[in-house]
């Protein structure tokens, strides 16, 4: 179900859980901003997710609340991730899915990272 993106965060979600170490992921990079782990159900060849560290609902919440250093290094490890793991060369898609609209399901902010196919000219 997709959740409502306004809510206070709520530190049960499984990213929250994931990030104090609670439940297994598959990890493919951290580091003080970020960590990114391969998608439990994989939409494509590559599909891995970076979360902040920090407690964010939302792109809003993000950007109105996070530090300039803590906005950088997430848009550098997402950048990271891309690189090596041979996404910039052949391309790659990056996407937020936000609220209700969104169908955004895990209440914890994340970007998806897919990759290693050809994507039609809309969304996955
Ligand atoms: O729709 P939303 O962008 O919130 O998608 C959440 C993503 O988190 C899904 O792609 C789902 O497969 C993934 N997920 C995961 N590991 C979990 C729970 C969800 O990779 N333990």
């Amino acid at each position: 179900m997709p959740i409502d993106a306004t809510l206070p965060y709520d530190d049960t979600n499984i990213f929250a859980r994931i990030l104090r170490g609670e439940i297994p992921a598959n990890t493919v990079y951290e580091d003080d901003h970020a960590l990114a782990f391969h998608d439990i159900n994989p939409q494509a060849p590559i599909h891995i997710l970076v979360i902040p560290k920090g407690s964010y609902v939302s792109w809003d919440d993000f950007s109105a609340k996070a530090d300039d250093a803590t906005i950088a290094g997430f848009v550098r490890a997402v950048g990271h991730v891309a690189r090596e793991n041979g996404l910039v060369a052949p391309g790659y898609r990056l996407l937020a899915n936000i609220g209700g609209h969104g169908h955004q399901e895990v209440p914890h902010l994340h970007v998806h990272l897919f990759g290693g196919r050809q994507f039609g000219a809309m969304l996955p």
